[in-house]
């Protein structure tokens, strides 16, 4: 046979996406994939149920009105904006147009797994940059940087660790890097933070930068996969020209706009999980396990080492909980925890202090 696939494709390992099913149990707590326990907006299925008697229709192809309703909720340009499935759809169209063989395609040591997928899958090479302490280093990013750099994925909080670098410092690294490269800022975790918007005034600012969003977060829409983009023009029309025109349904486009014009329910939402997750990390900390300080919708617990993290989450699993072992994130004493409803915080913390005997 003489048929192969596209140099790269092999060498990519497939993504493990988070389990929602145990053995044994009707009912799990599923807190592994960092999905909105408060579900979709009202609003958001409303639409969604309405769009059904549409379903003969095709959709819009530039997604004007979804787009309309971004810039309007975040103060931003409709005309710099792309919508995809999901944002791991912006991020791929990145990784197509421009990045392919001979090209490399940096991302941070505890960065999506997505990353190499879409280096590989373009034909790229991914150069992992170490972090330092579990915060992204700008420098060591700096000094990662070659002749053959084309993008930079950056992931701001950072997942699974839930730390942050500072605006100032994402600004410092947009006018560092070469100008043959393009800064990806992932902001898959924004609307959990305070006073960071994802990096949007420096995309506005410069020709450089793009940022990605997504409603599977707080929208919480994972299940119907809706994202989107805010770059310069010129490269956002370079990513329009290998979109599918009809990439996202009536369904996806009219119930994401219902959902971010929503911004009570998303308020609500927020407020809830950065309450929820200080009270987690210090219950975590009075447990004596390692914790950073996070600023997403979950929080990664560290063990003495991995045989305690696998003991734990065995204990977890027997009680019907499920969160994400990290070990693929260079953390295999670790687990990372997404912040649920108050409910589920209890149980999770209260079976975690069983597990040290502490309860
Ligand atoms: C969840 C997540 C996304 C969002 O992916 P979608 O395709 O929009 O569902 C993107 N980046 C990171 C780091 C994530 O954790």
């Amino acid at each position: 046979m003489s048929i192969t696939p596209q140099p790269g494709i092999m060498e990519i390992a497939l993504y493990q996406g988070g389990q929602s099913r145990l053995e044994g149990h009707d009912e799990v707590l599923k807190l592994s994939s960092n999905e909105n326990p408060y579900g979709p907006s009202p609003r958001a299925q409303d639409a969604l149920r309405a769009a059904a008697a549409g379903l003969h229709l095709y959709p819009s192809t530039d997604h004007a009105q979804l787009r309309a309703a971004i810039a309007e909720v975040h103060d931003l340009d409709a005309e710099r904006i792309i919508c995809g499935v999901g944002s791991d759809e912006v991020l791929q169209f990145l990784a197509q147009c421009y990045a392919g063989p001979g090209d490399e395609v940096i991302h941070t040591e505890h960065g999506f797994a997505m990353y190499p997928i879409l280096a590989r899958a373009a034909g790229a090479t991914p150069v992992m940059v170490r972090e330092r302490d579990r915060v992204v280093d700008v420098d060591a990013i700096l000094e990662a940087c070659t002749p053959r750099t084309r993008l930079i994925y950056l992931t701001n909080p950072g997942n699974p660790t839930g730390t942050m670098i500072p605006v100032e410092a994402v600004a410092r690294l947009a006018d560092a890097i070469p100008d043959h490269v393009i800064l990806v800022l992932d902001g898959a975790y924004v609307e959990f933070t305070e006073d960071y918007d994802g990096g949007a005034r420096l995309v506005e600012a410069r020709g450089n930068v793009v940022m990605t969003r997504t409603f599977s977060k707080i929208h919480g829409l994972g299940g119907l996969r809706i994202g989107w983009g805010y770059g310069p023009r010129e490269i956002i029309d370079v990513l329009n020209r290998v979109r599918q025109p009809f990439n996202l349904s009536n369904a996806q486009l009219t119930a994401a706009e219902a959902a971010i014009r929503d911004t009570g329910f998303t308020e609500m939402c927020r407020a809830e999980t950065a309450r929820l997750r200080v009270w987690m990390r210090d219950k975590l900390l009075g447990l004596g396990l390692a914790c950073d300080e996070s600023h997403a919708n979950y929080v990664l617990v560290r063990f003495k080492d991995e045989s305690e993290a696998i003991a734990c989450d065995a204990m977890l699993r027997e009680e019907g909980i499920i969160v994400r072992r990290v070990g693929g994130y260079g953390f295999p004493e670790g687990l990372r925890i997404t912040v649920g409803d108050e409910a589920g915080c209890r149980r999770v913390v209260g079976c975690i202090a069983r597990f040290r005997g502490q309860a």
